[in-house]
């Protein structure tokens, strides 16, 4: 069977059968790997012993006919900011070049008590802010359909890894798009679960009200199998939740409302990816689904909104890398550096220069004299936000929109000028703000690049959007 047709369940029926061993279809990974990533570099570790003995294991329950789980001896990898024992967690940050995580986030934990085979750690921008992998300190990630393009981020590594085959599955985490837009731009499917539905316990904290980890994968199954593992209430994440059985409804399609937002078809956005969203719209409607134009009149204030809450709160989260309690520390080249040097030198040498210019923009508005003007106005904003979702929710299954106004972009492009990497999150970031779950899925390409389609669900209908993506993808 040819790496590029492997899901899932296809690998659990092969295992099943023994057409293959655990241990065969990770080293076809890993050789895949080694021949692929030299272009691709999605892969900051590669672990290789920890992968193989995963996957012995899975053999041996085999073997002794154990009951196997779905997920068993499945290859996948992990986006470089969530924690996985024993391997090196840097976040794609020199303050972090020598940290090893000394513990499992929980998702991991989860994965591996399933038998998940854990193939690596994936390049990111630094922190996850970014939207194109150019922000990690080490190397930017390649897009597999075009390599002077970006794989999109921040979870760009997780994706390009899906796209090459370089592994099933991966995990990335989504503050603002960071799951979605890459998924997008590396025509693979990415799920950002409702905030809550997942653990955080072990994913280093960018924006802790926005953060949500989720998969991403080649067939909407495969990102519902995965997010059912990693799903449900955590002990160790005061936020997270058991998921509600929430009735998915009626999903025949001829009694399915979709909303499309007005607002969401702006001026600057790529004629030909507006063309293709619109006839996958259609494909809908053509299906038999009704398809009404509905409004979040305050859509257009998402992303002033979000570059103060994500880096008001990214600015506190990162208080900890301070050159003392652990990462980079000048304190260790210079044994007579005072406190204040080790603070500001370990600070300043190891964050880049997106880092910093969040932790300023988060530090300024929550300072006092600007933190009613900006903080205090900004989680305002955000409640009318998720006010405007709400009211739609009431007419519309699901809502359907853009996942970015362009195709993935060329490397270089956009690094001289932060606010057009923003703007490439428009469509993105007010779902976090509401806390909602969206999926991006593949809905054709514009000169050989890929283009998602995003689908928003109402808090905890993940199922309900699975449903829809799939409906979309067997018509593709
Ligand atoms: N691109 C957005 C940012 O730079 C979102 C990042 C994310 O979702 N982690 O903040």
């Amino acid at each position: 069977m040819k790496i590029e047709e492997l899901t899932i369940k296809k690998i659990n029926t092969g295992l099943l059968k023994k057409e293959f061993s655990a241990v065969e279809i990770c080293k076809a990974y890993l050789t895949q790997i080694k021949k692929r990533d030299k272009e691709i570099s999605a892969f900051l570790t590669v672990s290789e012993e920890m992968a193989l003995s995963l996957a012995k294991k899975v053999d041996e329950q085999i073997s002794e006919k154990k009951e196997i789980s779905m997920i068993s001896g499945i290859p996948a990898a992990i986006k470089d900011n969530i924690l996985v024992e024993g391997l090196k967690c840097t976040a794609s940050s020199k303050i972090l070049e020598n940290y090893t995580a000394p513990y499992d986030a929980t998702v991991i934990k989860k994965l591996k008590n399933q038998g998940v085979v854990i193939l690596g750690k994936t390049n990111m921008d630094e922190f996850a802010m970014g939207s194109s992998t150019e922000n990690s300190a080490y190397f930017t990630t390649k897009n597999p359909h075009d390599l002077k393009r970006v794989p999109g981020g921040s979870s760009g590594g997780s994706a390009a890894a899906v796209a090459g085959n370089l592994c099933v599955f991966a995990l990335g985490s989504d503050t603002g798009g960071s799951i979605r837009q890459p998924a997008s731009f590396c025509g693979v499917v990415g799920l950002k679960p409702t905030y809550g539905a997942v653990s955080r316990y072990g994913l280093m904290a960018f924006a802790s009200s926005l953060d949500q980890i989720g998969p991403l994968a080649k067939t909407v199954d495969d990102c519902q199998i995965v997010f059912e593992e990693i799903s449900g209430k955590d002990k160790m994440d005061s936020t997270s939740l058991e998921i509600p059985k929430v009735e998915s409804g009626n999903l025949e399609i001829g009694k399915l409302k979709l909303g499309v937002p007005k607002e969401y078809f702006v001026k600057g956005m790529d004629a030909k990816v507006e063309k293709i969203i619109k006839e996958a719209i259609k494909k809908y409607e053509e299906m038999g689904a009704r398809v009404e134009e509905i409004s979040l009149p305050n859509a257009e204030y998402a992303l002033a909104c979000y570059y103060i809450i994500a880096p008001a709160e990214a600015s506190a989260n990162l208080a900890r890398y301070d050159g003392i309690k652990y990462g980079y520390s000048v304190a260790d080249e210079n044994e007579n550096a005072n406190l204040l040097d080790v603070y500001l030198k370990s600070r300043g040498g190891g964050f880049g220069d997106e880092v910093r210019r969040r932790i300023m923009l988060g530090t300024y508005t929550l300072s006092s004299g600007y933190y009613d003007a900006y903080y205090l106005r900004a989680q305002k904003v955000r409640t009318l936000i998720k006010n405007d979702f709400e009211k739609a929710f009431k007419s519309v299954d699901a809502i359907l929109t853009p996942v970015s106004p362009t195709p993935a972009f060329k490397i270089g492009e956009k690094t001289k000028d932060p606010l057009t990497m923003y703007l490439s999150d428009i469509f993105t970031i007010s779902i976090n703000l509401a806390g909602l779950p969206a999926i991006s899925l593949p809905a054709g390409k514009v000169d050989g690049l890929p283009v998602g389609l995003q689908i928003i669900g109402n808090y905890f209908e993940e199922e309900k959007i699975f449903k829809i993506g799939k409906i979309l993808e067997k018509n593709a």
